[in-house]
């Protein structure tokens, strides 16, 4: 299918590892210009200049960008209006999980991982939301998670700002409309940069990569019987940044290998 997004602008915050990478590139492969950030500019660095090798050095763009930081935001929203002119699709993607119980929790916690759900959303949306409405076709996609709808008390306060995160998408599906679609997609566990560090901190240092993950995705009772990979996220994302998910807004689409247990 083809998605139509060939020389469109297409933003991925959090685009040097994992889902957002593996997204930046399929939309590369697509013919899409891309613009990526991440608060690291080394690894971020590395990602474009691979990416300027590949598809050229015109069709790709990146700034270390703190998304939390509002200045920030909108340094880049001004860099890649200069650089592009515009964007069609904005991918929020930037973030992480926080691992805890209630009672590990501090407000201070709570009030960071709040902050970060919170306004790794909304700041990206403002920066952008102009660009996107003039573009004719703009649309939002937010990274967000299963654990919105099935949540987990090892994963208590993540849990519940994914919550309100799927609430806030649904009204702003309205309030968008019609110049600029937002929909969402809710991850399981997919195979990124984040499961590598919780790998790397394993109790059994003798226990191997494969049969960590293999012992994750049985624990997890995952039907599918493994962890996604980045580029089956990135296929979602692409298409329901592209226009080719025209009619598609205030949707959230599963991608967890049949992990939920709700109809
Ligand atoms: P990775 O750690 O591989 O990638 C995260 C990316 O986000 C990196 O590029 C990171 O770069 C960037 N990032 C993090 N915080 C910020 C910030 N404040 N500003 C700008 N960039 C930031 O993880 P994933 O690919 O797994 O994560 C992608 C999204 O998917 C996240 O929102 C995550 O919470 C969500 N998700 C993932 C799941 C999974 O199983 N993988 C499950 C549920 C949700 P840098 O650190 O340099 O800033």
């Amino acid at each position: 299918m083809d998605l139509g997004l060939k020389d469109k602008p297409v933003v991925v915050t959090g685009g040097s590892s994992g889902i957002g990478l593996a997204t930046a590139r399929l939309l590369l492969e697509e013919g899409a210009q891309v613009a990526i950030c991440a608060r690291g500019a080394e690894r971020l660095d590395k990602v474009a200049a691979d990416f300027a090798d590949t598809f050229g050095v015109d069709r790709v763009f990146a700034q270390a960008v703190d998304v939390l930081q509002e200045e920030q935001i909108n340094g880049f929203a001004k860099a890649v209006e200069d650089r592009f002119g515009g964007a069609v699709a904005l991918i929020n993607n930037a973030g992480q999980g926080r691992v805890s119980t209630f009672a590990d929790t501090t407000d201070e916690a709570w009030r960071q991982e709040l902050e970060l759900k919170y306004f790794s959303q909304i700041r990206p949306i403002r920066a952008f939301q102009e660009m996107l409405a003039a573009s004719g076709s703009g649309a939002i996609v937010a990274t967000n998670s299963l654990l919105a709808l099935q949540p987990e008390p090892h994963m208590v306060c993540t849990s519940s700002a994914r919550a309100g995160i799927q609430n806030l998408l649904k009204s702003l599906a309205r309030e968008l409309a019609p110049d600029i679609r937002v929909n969402s997609i809710l991850v399981g566990l997919i195979d990124s940069n984040q499961w590598q560090r919780r790998f790397e901190a394993r109790d059994d240092k003798n226990q191997t990569r494969e049969a960590w993950y293999a012992d994750l995705a049985k624990n997890k009772n995952i039907p599918m019987g493994r962890l996604g990979k980045p580029e089956e996220a990135a296929r979602l994302l692409a298409f329901l940044a592209s226009p080719a998910a025209s009619f598609i807004t205030g949707a959230q689409v599963e991608i967890s290998g049949g992990i939920s247990r709700f109809i």
